[in-house]
């Protein structure tokens, strides 16, 4: 049984002033398997003063030195990678290939922005005037569940690349990751107060850091309507912010797809992360005239995948990380049956042999319009609707109809023909005959799915104002 009673103040590890105790469990087996002590609103005031007091000097150090302690941090991170993909199965039940993918990920990202300000040219000519990009502030940087440690180090690297100071919010359910990150990130030993990791609730800590007047910036991940209860917090003092939410990516099989190729990749890109990602390809839109071939092979390919124990490497879905998740993903295989789609694979209730733990079947409904709920609203679980269209205009149109524009997929034998698809699409990324990620490439959505942009340069940018100076 994990107890985590400390949280992360100017540099030290501290008992927070809040009280409350949260469990932690496994979803694998539904036990409780620790406990966090969460921070209240004067944890999360005390961390956005300490930031504070970090930035004038933190912002003014030169950007080899930034290089520097962010490559400190990635070695730090990577040091702890067993321990960091442990926390990750156990915590959240990601299924071990992706727990490492995960654990790996968190380093990664540090690296990866180390690379982007090394390259980076903070001052450049407009006609007389000398432009400075120049770090907004103190940064509030809040984190979902369903990739915390990625996220924590993701945004922490792009704060601190741009000389920003931080506080982190992460997800109350994730806290086992989080302390991993923390013990790894302070034995980089950077300045006091340059960032802070503050575990509570969002109502509470997420809150006050949204709507403190010394936070400049707020970079979220989460869902789309608490995405835009921040954004209108954060509008009271004109507070910069960078919102990742959710989606409900189309994957566009094109008439020429080959099946044996399309088949996979919908499958692979529809259940990624046990489908509690937000980039998931939910809708699989399908030549009406080759629906019956791609039903057919859909129905023999799923009955191949294994959602249960996530240790076992043969399983590729785990469990939904809480009970609430659980029976919301229920609710809308329920939804899917009652508003008439047709179910191919899965349905309701848990997977043979799985007598305990948050497990869902793999489930694929065909027949369903882009109307239907399932279709319009983020499942964020292993549950997919296959679209039927009748021409590529038609499947343009369908794969736009959504109040969310995070990422879309093109499956064809021919890569120019997919590529002007992937123009006409609106969507933060396309990803052609391939589910790439690519770290250079900024990363965000359209629509409802979001505002601005992370990684890369794109995502340095993000912590940056420019400033220009014009002189006689
Ligand atoms: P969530 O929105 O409930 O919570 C996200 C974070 O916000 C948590 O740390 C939570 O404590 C905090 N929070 C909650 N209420 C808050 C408030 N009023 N003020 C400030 N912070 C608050 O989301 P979740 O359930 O943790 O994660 C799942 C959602 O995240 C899904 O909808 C998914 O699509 C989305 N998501 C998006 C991306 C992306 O990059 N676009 C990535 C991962 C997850």
């Amino acid at each position: 049984m994990q107890v985590i009673d400390t949280i992360y103040i100017d540099g030290a590890f501290v008992t927070p002033h809040g009280s409350e105790l949260f469990e932690l469990f496994n979803p694998a087996t539904g036990q409780v398997i620790g406990h966090v002590r969460l921070a209240d609103a004067e944890d999360a005031r005390a961390a956005v003063a300490a930031a504070k007091r970090a930035f004038s000097a933190f912002s003014r150090t030169p950007q080899h030195e930034r290089v520097a302690m962010l490559r400190r941090l990635h070695a730090a991170v990577l040091a702890r990678e067993d321990a960091l993909f442990e926390a990750i199965v156990e915590e959240y039940g990601a299924p071990v290939s992706r727990g490492r993918w995960m654990a790996q990920h968190a380093s990664n990202v540090l690296r990866d922005a180390a690379d982007v300000l090394e390259q980076y040219a903070f001052t450049r000519r407009a006609g007389t005037a000398e432009v400075t990009m120049q770090p907004l502030g103190v940064a509030g940087l809040i984190t979902p569940w369903n990739s915390n440690a990625g996220f924590i180090c993701g945004k922490l690297a792009a704060a601190l690349a741009a000389g920003c100071t931080a506080v982190v919010k992460p997800s109350e359910m994730s806290a086992m990751q989080t302390r991993i990150v923390t013990e790894a990130l302070h034995e980089a030993a950077l300045p006091p107060g340059v960032f802070n990791i503050v575990t509570g609730r969002g109502d509470t800590v997420g809150a006050t850091i949204s709507a403190h007047p010394d936070v400049a910036k707020l970079s979220f991940t989460g869902s789309t309507a608490v995405g835009k209860s921040i954004l209108r917090t954060g509008a009271e003092t004109l507070k910069r912010v960078t919102l990742e939410l959710g989606g409900k990516s189309p994957m566009i099989v094109l008439d020429d797809a080959d099946f044996d190729l399309a088949v996979p990749l919908a499958l692979q890109a529809g259940f990624m992360n046990s489908g509690q990602a937000c980039i998931a390809g939910t809708r699989i839109l399908v030549p009406q005239a080759r629906l019956a071939e791609f039903e057919a092979k859909i129905v023999d390919a799923v009955a191949g995948i294994q959602s249960g124990d996530p240790r076992d490497p043969r399983t590729s879905i785990g469990p939904m990380v809480s009970r609430k998740q659980w029976e919301r993903v229920q609710r809308y295989i329920r939804v899917g049956i009652d508003e008439g789609a047709r179910l191919l694979a899965g349905g309701e209730g848990r997977p043979e042999g799985a007598a305990t733990g948050w497990f869902v079947r793999p489930t694929v409904f065909s027949g369903v319009t882009n109307a239907m709920t399932i279709a319009r609203e983020e499942i964020f679980g292993p549950v997919l609707a296959i679209i039927a269209y009748r021409d590529t205009e038609h499947a343009i149109v369908i794969a736009n109809d959504t109040p969310y524009g995070l990422q879309a997929y093109i499956c064809s034998a021919d890569t120019a023909r997919a590529n002007a698809v992937a123009a006409r699409i609106e969507a933060g990324r396309v990803l052609v005959n391939t589910l790439a990620h690519e770290p250079a490439a900024p990363f965000g959505g359209f629509k409802q799915s979001g505002i601005g942009r992370e990684y890369g340069v794109a995502g340095l940018e993000a912590f940056l104002e420019p400033k220009a100076v014009i002189a006689a």
